[in-house]
């Protein structure tokens, strides 16, 4: 390890073993950069020797006070906003439609025209997906008590308020928090720990992509598990390292995300994440969500080394990912864990 400061240098610790279940890590790749937003040096990952683990992790691993140097243009300080053009209403309503039947939400407002209009979704599998996500697979609870942990600048906060949930977030980036409550949120700064809510209080609890950020996920999930009500439920939604499109693209696999993703996760080493966190009750798939963006962004990263978030892509490019996305649909009909994402589901 070298002692030297500056911006253009992370400072790292080795982590040979299995932060999970201890058993030495293989070397998996060697000499990745960053991707996406070109933070400093070069990065290696391992992989579990524990066939019933095969968690992946970065070694060496950046030291947690240097870590922000990883984030400095990330994209959780953007918002995004889209106008809405016929063909936006029309989704918009086939998406009520949806979310209604599937989770029960926008109550007996939901007019059985948009209930059929949202079961053209079965045709779009992709789409589908996403609107599952966009709830987290939660049923619809008015005034249930939902806390969106690293909620960046509150997109879903927002869409969970407005679906009934009394939702409140997280987060660590004092520029996402800030622009969170401008939106009018309820968010708190700082990690989890931190913030010492009482037991057994929460409804819902949402990780949103950030288990694979941070350096204890146990202790991460532990805190889930001691503030969730009885029968509450925690949602977890991590990139999944067993994927198929990573055995396609390998070290190109834009989810690696080196020096930002410390530990990625396959279904059987969340399944021993959750169990050691104290879920009993949980269950755990894959998905095709997003499927077809990772597949643009790998390709681009296979091909020039990097991805430029939210660069233009043509339509013969979208058109061959969503396919991609579909052929990823068919085959996890025979092999279930080969999504591009994880989703676990526990209840307390
Ligand atoms: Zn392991």
């Amino acid at each position: 390890m070298v002692v030297q400061q500056n911006d253009n240098y992370i400072r790292t610790h080795s982590c040979f073993n299995c932060y999970l279940c201890g058993n030495r890590g293989q070397p998996l790749y060697h000499g990745l950069k960053d991707r996406l937003f070109d933070a400093p040096g070069e990065w290696h990952f391992r992989k579990c020797s524990n066939h019933k683990c095969g968690l992946v992790w970065l070694d060496p691993m950046p030291i947690s006070e240097d870590i922000g140097k990883a984030y400095k243009n990330y994209y959780t300080h953007q918002n995004s906003k889209n106008s809405m053009t016929w063909y936006r209403r029309v989704y918009q309503w086939a998406k009520e439609g949806y979310l209604a039947r599937r989770f029960n939400y926008y109550g007996n407002s939901t007019t059985i025209w948009k209930k059929l209009l949202g079961m053209m979704l079965y045709f779009h599998p992709g789409r589908r997906e996403n609107l599952e996500f966009s709830v987290m697979y939660l049923p619809s609870q008015p005034n249930g008590l939902l806390l969106d942990v690293g909620c960046g600048s509150g997109q879903k906060l927002m869409f969970m308020r407005d679906l009934g949930w009394l939702a409140e977030g997280v987060d660590i980036d004092p520029i996402a928090v800030d622009s969170a409550r401008s939106k009018g949120l309820q968010v708190r700064l700082g990690t989890l720990e931190e913030q010492c809510y009482q037991d057994n209080y929460f409804d819902a609890i949402i990780l949103s992509h950030l288990i694979e950020h941070v350096y204890d996920p146990l202790g991460l999930l532990l805190e889930c598990y001691r503030i969730l009500k009885p029968g509450g439920r925690l949602v977890v939604v991590t990139p999944n390292n067993e994927s198929w499109m990573h055995k396609m693209f390998n070290d190109k696999w834009l989810a690696l995300d080196p020096p930002r993703h410390l530990h990625v996760f396959s279904v059987p080493s969340l399944k021993y994440l959750a169990q050691k966190a104290g879920f009993k009750k949980y269950k755990i798939s894959t998905t095709i969500r997003e499927a077809n963006g990772l597949f643009m962004a790998s390709k681009l990263i296979q091909r020039t080394g990097k991805y430029v978030w939210g660069c233009p892509l043509s339509s013969t490019f979208r058109f061959w990912a969503r396919g991609m996305q579909l052929a990823e649909w068919v085959i996890l009909k025979f092999k279930p864990d080969a999504g591009e994402e994880i989703t676990m589901v526990g209840e307390k």
